[in-house]
């Protein structure tokens, strides 16, 4: 279980949201499945079935704001958007 976001000061869903968000990266490079853009079809339809299923709101953007109020979540958010470009 990642316990990340209560040492960070965010909520865990949002962790969540982000996590699947670069996950889905992967699972499309890993798997070379061709898309039209970086969050394009293949992108949200992953997202999307993803949503439905476990009640997330994972986006084409991450929602930046609530890391910006906090300098360690904003620490890992710049690691987030370096590792993996968005
Ligand atoms: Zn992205």
């Amino acid at each position: 279980m990642i316990s990340t976001h209560r040492n960070i000061g965010l909520g865990g869903y949002v962790i969540r949201n982000v996590l699947v968000h670069e996950m889905i990266h992967y699972y499309i490079a890993y798997n070379k499945i061709e898309d039209n853009e970086d969050h394009g079809v293949e992108f949200m339809k992953l997202a999307e079935a993803l949503n439905r299923k476990y009640g997330l709101s994972i986006t084409k953007k991450i929602d930046a704001s609530s890391f910006k109020r906090n300098e360690k979540a904003s620490k890992i958010f710049w690691f987030f958007t370096k590792l993996f470009g968005c």
